[in-house]
Parts: C-alpha cells; sequence; structure tokens
C-alpha cells in the first residue's frame, strides 16, 4: 500500500512502513501481467528479524535483546559514522562522499531514473534521495557538533534509534548500486555511492553484511580460492572436463594454459562461470586458440575467480581480494591482466583496485571486449553472421557501460554476427540495471529474491519484452545478450520467476558463445538452445 513516507517516520514503531501490493507495481504486458503478491516472511522470521521497513529480509539485522544492546548499538553506529566523515579512516572515498552529502539541493530530478523507485510504483522509501537524506539528518543533529565541515548543512528532525538504524541498513540493500541516478544529476551527486557508504559502516564497524557477500562469499573467496567453493583441486577438475567437453562439441583437441609463466594475458572470469555456464569459459578457449593469442588462466588464490564483493560493502575486503588477483598476476609475471564477462569485477579490478594497487602490483589490467571487438572485426576469425540468424537483444551491464564507458566494442560485435541484433529501449549509457547489481543476483535470504524479481529486475525484464514483441510468438527462440556473470545470475532467476523461457522462448547468455557460434570452421553450432 502506498502512502505518504516522511523520513522521520523511519524512527516510529511501526509493524510495516511499507506493504508492497501487486497492483502498485510497474506493469507488465500479457501473459506476464497476472498480479502476484509478494512472499510473506513467517511469523518466526518477523520475531526474530527487524524486517517493519518493507517486509522484506535481504540483509537480516537480529534485534537486540535489551535496552544495553540497544545502546550498543547506536553507539557503534555514531562511531562509524565519525570514521566515515573523516579523511584518516575513510581516505578512499571522502571526497565524493562529503560532495554527495553536501551539494544536494533537493530538486528531486534523479527520481524518475531509478528502477526499483519506479517498478515499485514510486514507493517513497525507494527514492533515490531517501536513504542520503537520512543520513545528512543523523550527521546534522548527532554529529555536526564534532565537526565544523558538516556544519553548513541544515538542522535536521530526526530520532537516532535501532529501529531506524536497523531500517536504513535494510534500505541499503534496496539500491542497486547502479549509478543511474548519479548520471542525470545536474550536481554531480552520487546517491549510490552514498547507499555504498552505508553498506561499510555496517559492515566494517558492526560487522553486518550480506551473509552471501561477506561469509559465503569475500571471506570464502579468500580462504578457499573462489566465492564460489572452487578450490584449485577442483578447478583443475573442471578445466579437464572443460577441454573434453569443448572436443566432443567441436572436434577440437585444446589445452587450457593454466599457470603458464610469462604468458601476455592472464585472463580471470567471474568463477561463477565455471560453475553455472561453463560454455562462457569454453569459448573464451575456443577463441584465443584459433587467434593465437599467448594467454593463461591462473591456479593460485582467487586468481581465477574475478569476483571482488568487497566493492559493495567493505573497503578492507575489496582491497584484500584486489592484492591477491594482482599477486596472481605478479607470481605469473605475465603482461597484462584481462577480465573476462564480469560487471563488477570490471569495477572492481580496473577502477577501484587502482587505489590500493602501486608499485609493483600496478599490473597493466584491461576489459576483454575491445579484444574481442578486435578479433571480430579484424577479420582474423572467419564468422558467418547467418548461423546467429535468430533476435538478440543487448543488456548492458552498468559497470561496464555507465562506470567505464565501454559501450561500443559489444555492439560492434553484433552486428556484425547478429543479423537481427535489435536494442533495448533505453540502452547503452542509460540502460537500466539488471535488478541484480550490488549482490542483489547472489542474495537469497528468505524473501529477498521475491522482491528482487519482482521490483529489482522488473523494469529489466519489461525492457527485454518489448525488445522482442514483435517476435513474441514462442516458437522463435530469442536471445538476451548479457555479458556479466551477475547479471546472467539474474536472468537465471528472473526468467525462472516469469516463466520467460517456457511462455516466450527467451534464453540468455554470454557474448563470447555468439562469436565463436559464428565460427565457420566449427562443424557443428556452437550454441545448443536446450543447454541455455
Ligand atoms: S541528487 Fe542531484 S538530481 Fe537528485 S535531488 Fe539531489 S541535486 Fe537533484
Ligand atoms: S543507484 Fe540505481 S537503484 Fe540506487 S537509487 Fe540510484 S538509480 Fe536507484
Amino acid at each position: 500500500m502506498k502512502r505518504k513516507m516522511k523520513i522521520e517516520d523511519l524512527s516510529r514503531p511501526a509493524q510495516q512502513l511499507v506493504t508492497l501490493e501487486p497492483s502498485d507495481l510497474l506493469p507488465l504486458p500479457p501473459p506476464y501481467d497476472e498480479p502476484r503478491p509478494l512472499k510473506e516472511l513467517t511469523e518466526e522470521q518477523r520475531q526474530r528479524y527487524e524486517a517493519s521497513l518493507d517486509g522484506i529480509v535481504g540483509l537480516g539485522v537480529t534485534k537486540p535483546a535489551n535496552a544495553q544492546e540497544e545502546e550498543e548499538f547506536v553507539a557503534k553506529f555514531l562511531s562509524g559514522l565519525k570514521k566515515l566523515l573523516s579523511k584518516e579512516n575513510n581516505w578512499t572515498f571522502i571526497q565524493p562522499l562529503l560532495h554527495s552529502l553536501d551539494y544536494c539541493v533537493k530538486c528531486q530530478l534523479c527520481n524518475d531514473s531509478c528502477p526499483a523507485y519506479l517498478s515499485s510504483g514510486k514507493q517513497e522509501i525507494y527514492r533515490p534521495t531517501f536513504r542520503p537524506e537520512v543520513l545528512r539528518r543523523i550527521i546534522n543533529k548527532y554529529l555536526k557538533k564534532e565537526n565544523s565541515l558538516l556544519a553548513r548543512l541544515t538542522a535536521s528532525n530526526i530520532e537516532l534509534n535501532f529501529t531506524l538504524l536497523a531500517r536504513l541498513a535494510e534500505l541499503a540493500y534496496r539500491c542497486s548500486l547502479c549509478r543511474r541516478c548519479a548520471q542525470v544529476c545536474p550536481l554531480g551527486i552520487d546517491n549510490a555511492l552514498i547507499s555504498r557508504e552505508i553498506r561499510k559502516l555496517f559492515s566494517q564497524e558492526m560487522g553486518i553484511a550480506a551473509r552471501e557477500l561477506h561469509e559465503q562469499g569475500t571471506v570464502q573467496q579468500l580462504k578457499v580460492g573462489s566465492s564460489t567453493g572452487i578450490t584449485p583441486k577442483a578447478l583443475a577438475n573442471i578445466i579437464a572436463f572443460m577441454e573434453d567437453d569443448i572436443e566432443e562439441k567441436t572436434g577440437r583437441k585444446i589445452k587450457i594454459p593454466v599457470d603458464k609463466e610469462g604468458a601476455e594475458v592472464l585472463l580471470v572470469h567471474n568463477a561463477g562461470e565455471f560453475m553455472a555456464w561453463p560454455e562462457n569459459p569454453q569459448a573464451f578457449a575456443i577463441l584465443f586458440d584459433a587467434a593465437g593469442i599467448d594467454w593463461t588462466l591462473s591456479s593460485q588464490i582467487a586468481g581465477y575467480d574475478a569476483v571482488n564483493y568487497g566493492i559493495w560493502y567493505d573497503d578492507v575486503q575489496a582491497a584484500r581480494v584486489a592484492v591477491h588477483h594482482a599477486e596472481a598476476a605478479r607470481t605469473l609475471k605475465v603482461k597484462k591482466i584481462c577480465v573476462g564477462e564480469c560487471g563488477h569485477a570490471h569495477k572492481a579490478i580496473l577502477v577501484i583496485a587502482d587505489r590500493v594497487l602501486t608499485g609493483e602490483l600496478n599490473i597493466p589490467r584491461e576489459s576483454a571486449l575491445p579484444l574481442l571487438e578486435h578479433l571480430v572485426l579484424s577479420g582474423k576469425i572467419k564468422l558467418d553472421p547467418k548461423r546467429n540468424d535468430f533476435p538478440v537483444t543487448l543488456h548492458d551491464p552498468c559497470n561496464m557501460v555507465r562506470l567505464m564507458g565501454i559501450v561500443e566494442p559489444q555492439r560492434k560485435i553484433l552486428r556484425a554476427i547478429c543479423p537481427q541484433f535489435r536494442e533495448m529501449e533505453p540502452h547503452g549509457v542509460d540502460n537500466y540495471c539488471c535488478g541484480g547489481g550490488s549482490g542483489f543476483a547472489i542474495m537469497q535470504s528468505m524473501n529477498f529474491p521475491d522482491w528482487r524479481n519482482s521490483v529489482s529486475a522488473r523494469m529489466k525484464m519489461k525492457q527485454i519484452l518489448e525488445a522482442f514483441a514483435d517476435v513474441s510468438e514462442p516458437a522463435q527462440n530469442k536471445y538476451v545478450c548479457a555479458p556479466c556473470s551477475n547479471c546472467k545470475g539474474l536472468m537465471r532467476d528472473m526468467f525462472e520467476f516469469y516463466g520467460a523461457t517456457r511462455k516466450s522462448n527467451i534464453f540468455y547468455g554470454g557474448l563470447v558463445e555468439l562469436i565463436v557460434n559464428a565460427m565457420v570452421d566449427l562443424q557443428k553450432p556452437f550454441l545448443t538452445w536446450e543447454q541455455l
């Protein structure tokens, strides 16, 4: 149910501030237009976790047992907030954070750029400026006397208590950090950064982070080698399987290079590819072999998993993983690191890691997309577009496209090898997030997946259906090219949730698979719809 919300309501006791009704949500075209209520929490879950924001639990903050625990919770938060606003403790992001906190003129131009806000039917709490305003008010009321930098912020009306903070923590996990709002802001305010800094405060100061990102993600990656749980030994088995599979599919006996010292290129995939979509690293291997590229994979801890979940919630964890990535390259003495089809890994290794990789760890790092573009457009590999003669649309991963400006390589490839390529609207730097950004795609706690599919991913579902509106009949296979592991993870769940493959034969996959599918000297098609 939509109702007018005020910032100060966030501190007030209530069973649930917002209830998402199916009739409020962004309409989808038939046969996807049936109203579908969101899954409710069990009574036990409600008792245990603070879920009074919107009845959804992504993070799962447990309730304090007594008044003393509540006081400690608030005190820790304030201590973390002070650190967030100090140069010594937050040298990584203090400048854009202060700019974003200080200079918003509340024009609200950014609201209608937010897919979560629009898909929810404009629920006030998902407005891009709502979270930042909560933080500003806390700073004004509780810290400004202690920090002259903040004196120019206006006085605020807010009551600091456990309920407010637990709701704020959950709210930081209703923003996919897509930065679409930041792009339209005339003053360069980055509300996504503020969401991310709120997550960081809770993680670094209070030990509160999404389990899938921290314990099952970063901690596992640094311990066993990959956030998927794949150990170096398991990787060796997977690679042997991939070599057999390539031979079976193509008749080619390809030795996938691992730990090859001095190679030109260290290719790093999101390790989710090895588990869920092995055809993607297989396609890279086939293409690089055919092009004669001097490349290798690494079997070192984190060297075979480009994932760096720290960039979504914690600077310390992000730095640890980035150093492991660079160490893998340094040990192998490769000339450069090349990141496969993973958007957030692009941001982590190619952008954020600049803040920590210095000296001999500052190894050249680049995206695989321009290299793929070169291989396709140079004519080095013989390709026949007729092999990809089915409708294809392109999803733009936010981190590659909006953040880094890698817009054209993937389009030039698709225009060259997919005769029925069509754009989604809007696209390029104006794209909508898949809905799985910032960890959402892997967050599976309680009813969060329902919220993700119903709200966060809804705009993307609508865009995909519209892109294929002229070929909507189920007899026609359709392909959403998503050159990002994380986006593919979202699509896997979203297509299942909406029955997109069953109802409309919509499939998803990567970019390099389409390139290999078009290779003229492969006897059989590389893509098999049944396996997508
Ligand atoms: S973030 Fe930018 S666009 Fe949004 S309200 Fe503030 S100044 Fe306006
Ligand atoms: S970053 Fe994206 S999801 Fe978050 S508030 Fe901005 S537009 Fe919405």
